[in-house]
Formats: structure tokens, C-alpha cells, sequence
């Protein structure tokens, strides 16, 4: 796990019926997998110049306003990343999607067609803040996958869709054993609790992406969540 930044916002934000006067600031992870032939980023942070001048990097939009944002080092300071075979997106805000104009256009990005659908409709972008400019650059390779998807074709790294947070928001299921679930669940609890973000495209799909990857965990396997400062710790990750 790569530490990619942090959002500081009111902790009534963040989790449903929580404080609205007390603030949490919340890790940016991002995730490195290795294998023979493959160096894959899952997701790519912040982008430096959204964390010194917000409003410059996305034109004055106010998706922000409600985030305080730090960055120590960002994707390109933490990883070569011309060693980058494939980036794949869990979904399409700015904490996931930011850093993506820092890789090569050579390097292909992969991510559901409905994110990527949802992040070129004008009443969608609205509706899920996201940031166009994250993921505007011409000429990248993109791979639109539908639903569950075997990313190698070996069974070894699965796509897995778990929609709800955005409307094309998936997980990443890697071997047997570990789960990066991304946002369908801010902090741990929440696979249980479905105490989410205040803000999100769809919750009654998002608790059923929940209930999903909460049947995983129970089978056994470590689910990570999207930004639970608990649990999310920078370098190797252990599995179950
Ligand atoms: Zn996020």
C-alpha cells in the first residue's frame, strides 16, 4: 500500500449520524501488485497541484470544498512509474483518479464502462463530483470491462463489481485470500454497520456491494476498506 495523501473533512461526512463538528482525516491509499510479468497501480492518490491549489487544478470547481487535502509524496515520487504495466481505477474521484495524469499516456488504465460512462455524462459528473481533468488526458489506452472481470486471465487478480459509492465502482480481489474493496466502505465497520459516506450515487446498491464484500470477510479473506486510518498502514499488506 501506497500512502497517496489525506482528506480532512467533518466526521458527520464521512459516516452517516456521526459528529458534524468534529473532524477526521482519512488516508489516501493506493496499491502496488507485483507479479512476474506485471506491476499494476490500483488507483493513483491525489494530484499534487489539487492539494496546493484546488481551485486552479479543477477551475474553481467546489466538489472540494468540504476537504481539507495533505499530500507527503505523491505517486510519481513513490513509484518508477515507468515500470507501470497496467493502472486500474476503482472509480473515478479525485482521491483515485487524480494521480493519473502524472503516468505516461502509453501506460493502459482499466475501469468499468459505467464509471467511465458515468464520468462523461454532464447530470453524472454532478451527481458524483467527480473532476473531469482527472481523466481527460487523449490518447491513453482505456479498457472499459463489464461487471466481474479476470484482469490476467490466469484467476490470479478479479475485477470485482461492487457499485453504489459511484454508479462503476468495483474492487479488487487479489489471489484467494485479499480484497481491496476501495470505497463501497469508508472504514471496516461499515461492511456491517452501512454507516456511509453522506454522499454517494446509489445507497441501497452500495449496502448490497457491501453485503457482498462482508461475505467474502466472513469466507475468510481480508477486506480492506477505502479509508479507514484503523486500518490502513503503508507498505506490504498481509492477508488473512
Ligand atoms: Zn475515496
Amino acid at each position: 500500500m501506497l500512502q497517496l495523501g489525506w482528506m480532512t473533512a467533518a466526521a458527520g461526512i464521512w459516516r452517516r449520524d456521526d459528529d458534524l463538528d468534529r473532524e477526521l482525516r482519512l488516508p489516501v491509499p493506493a496499491y502496488v501488485i507485483e507479479t512476474a510479468q506485471e506491476r499494476i497501480l490500483v488507483d493513483t492518490g491525489l494530484h499534487p497541484a489539487a492539494v496546493h491549489d484546488p481551485g486552479r487544478r479543477y477551475d474553481g470547481a467546489d466538489s472540494l470544498r468540504l476537504f481539507r487535502l495533505q499530500l507527503e509524496q505523491s505517486v510519481a515520487e513513490q513509484v518508477d512509474l515507468d515500470t507501470v504495466t497496467k493502472v486500474v481505477l476503482t472509480h473515478l474521484h479525485f482521491d483515485h483518479a487524480g494521480g493519473l495524469a502524472l503516468l505516461p499516456p502509453s501506460v493502459p488504465i482499466v475501469v468499468q464502462r459505467r464509471e467511465w460512462e458515468a464520468g462523461h455524462d454532464p447530470a453524472a459528473v454532478g451527481r458524483n463530483f467527480y473532476l473531469p481533468v482527472d481523466y481527460a488526458a487523449a490518447g491513453r489506452q482505456v479498457t472499459l470491462v463489464d461487471g466481474d472481470h479476470d484482469l490476467l486471465g490466469d484467476g490470479s487478480i478479479q475485477l470485482i463489481s461492487t457499485p453504489g459509492h459511484t454508479p462503476g465502482h468495483q474492487s479488487v480481489r487479489v489471489g484467494e485470500r485479499l480484497v481491496l474493496g476501495a470505497d463501497v466502505a469508508h472504514f471496516a465497520s461499515g461492511l456491517d454497520d452501512h454507516r456511509f459516506p453522506v454522499f454517494a450515487d446509489d445507497f441501497a446498491a452500495q449496502a448490497a456491494s457491501a453485503d457482498r464484500l462482508r461475505s467474502l470477510r466472513d469466507g475468510g479473506a481480508t477486506v480492506l476498506p477505502g479509508h479507514d486510518p484503523e486500518v490502513l498502514k503503508p507498505g506490504p499488506v498481509s492477508q488473512a
